[in-house]
């Protein structure tokens, strides 16, 4: 773990405990026994934890550069069940132990509003949780998913702040109060930045797409250019951008795709995006002169993040073609003559993206380039089948192979098969880096 990374764990902590220790170092009401009190500090907790969570989807590049944005998401995950937990058994204690407080009924017709708030916000954050887990079982669709639970989490949080502070209970000092609407400002502050702030920001920096071309396996290369605005700032060869095409930046409706082209060929960025569902499915729509916006540079998935490596390999299957492109066309900018091996399987050789380019770029690199198919034509003299640890140890140089650095992109059980056939080999776990295209 890095200085930055135990940094921003460190205040996380800071934030979800810091509350609570607060709260309950103040005068704590009279008459309530440790059950009652245990019960408020999950609540609390689970609620501080609720709050953070925004920002962790907030995309802040400070917080997410150390670790990776498909990292936080999963953070992200995980944090939210046991928040939802810790909230739920705050809920189950008082209804179990402490019914009669609780009164009568939770008709919200009937009970007291700020009950109800708390019962309302239990129930969407539940759904929240829920929808994201199973979304796939309950055949949301990526898009639609995505507005609800925006909008379930916001109400969620709304609903369990105006709980808090209308129950009164170790709110009732002026100092607890000031904290609790100063947590609740600066999460209001965090939706605004990442609602309104953000996308204004790339509405006043737009790109138009200028080529958008046909490749194998339906792999559509899209080009965009500044309209207007220097563009981006250098990026990692192998990091992927949040692209908005033909649609508003403040619709919710960008999708993260690796940015294929080299830095040194900004301010043009180009894409390798792949048919497949309901956005994807239609880019060959996409005409030179659309609109287009884009949030940029995330990820950690970077030769540059290991430039003490002294050979590189790739593993790639299908479209994970596409960071080490990227990374591939960025060596040749730079006459970088490390030595590369670029394992990449596909299915059919006719599917081969970027077959011709790559290559061409293996005689400008010292790049040893197999092709691993799964259906190969008659005749085939390569490799067949999947990635395993006998074809890597067929082509990589015998161990000790202490300053290779492998990067990993495509299918999750290619790239565990090879994650476990490197360490196998003996290949260090902080020598091997994963990119996968889906985010928790
Ligand atoms: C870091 C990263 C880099 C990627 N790079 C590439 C690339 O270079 N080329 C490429 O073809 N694909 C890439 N992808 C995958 C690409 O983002 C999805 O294929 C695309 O968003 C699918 O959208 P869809 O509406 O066409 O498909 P759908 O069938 O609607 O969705 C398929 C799956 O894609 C994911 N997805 C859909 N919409 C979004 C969204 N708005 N935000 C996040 N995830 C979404 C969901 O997991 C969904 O289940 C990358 C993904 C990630 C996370």
């Amino acid at each position: 773990m890095t200085l930055r990374q135990a940094g921003w764990i460190a205040l996380y902590l800071l934030l979800v405990l810091t509350p609570q220790a607060l709260l309950f170092l103040g005068e704590v009401p009279p008459g309530r026994d440790f059950w009652w009190n245990f019960s408020m500090a999950l609540g609390f907790a689970g609620m501080a934890m609720m709050g953070v969570q925004f920002a962790l989807t907030a995309r802040i590049r400070p917080m997410t550069s150390p670790f990776g944005v498909d990292i936080i998401y999963l953070f992200h995950r995980y944090l939210a069940w046991i928040a939802l937990a810790l909230v739920a058994t705050h809920f189950g204690i008082l209804w179990l132990w402490y019914a009669e407080r609780l009164g009568p009924t939770i008709n919200p017709l009937q009970a007291s509003w700020e009950l109800t708030a708390g019962r309302a916000a239990l129930v969407l954050f539940g759904l929240a949780v829920v929808t994201s887990e199973w979304r796939r079982l309950l055949r949301l669709e990526y898009g639609l998913w995505r507005y609800t639970h925006v909008v379930l989490a916001t109400l969620g949080f709304a609903a369990a702040v105006a709980h808090i502070l209308g129950i009164g209970y170790f709110t009732a000092s002026p100092l607890n109060r000031a904290l609790w609407l100063l947590a609740t400002l600066s999460w209001l502050l965090l939706l605004v930045w990442t609602r309104l702030v953000k996308p204004l920001h790339q509405k006043r920096e737009p790109w138009r797409v200028v080529e958008v071309r046909p490749g194998r396996n339906d792999v559509w290369t899209i080009a965009i250019e500044p309209d207007g605005h220097p563009g981006l700032r250098p990026f990692l060869p192998g990091q992927f951008a949040w692209l908005t095409l033909r649609a508003s930046p403040f619709g919710l409706r960008e999708h993260p795709f690796s940015i294929a082209s080299a830095p040194e060929a900004l301010p043009r960025l180009e894409f390798g995006i792949k048919e497949l569902g309901d956005f994807t499915g239609r880019i060959g729509e996409v005409r030179p002169g659309d609109p287009a916006w884009i949030d940029a540079p995330y990820g950690v998935f970077s030769i540059d993040r290991q430039p003490d490596a002294e050979g590189i390999v790739g593993i790639v299957g299908g479209v994970g073609i596409t960071p080490m492109m990227s990374m591939l066309r960025s060596l040749t900018a730079r006459e970088d003559r490390r030595p590369v091996w670029l394992f990449y399987g596909n299915k059919h050789w006719e599917e081969v993206a970027y077959r011709e380019e790559l290559e061409a770029l293996a005689t400008r690199l010292d790049l040893r380039l197999v092709h691993i198919l799964e259906e190969p034509p008659e005749g085939w003299q390569g490799e067949t089948g999947f990635v395993t640890r006998d074809l890597l140890e067929k082509y990589l140089p015998p161990a000790p192979r202490p300053r290779l650095h492998c990067f990993l992109c495509g299918p999750t059980p290619m790239t565990a098969a090879a994650e476990a056939a490197l360490h196998g080999m003996g290949v260090k776990a902080s020598h091997i880096q994963t990119e996968i295209f889906e985010l928790a």
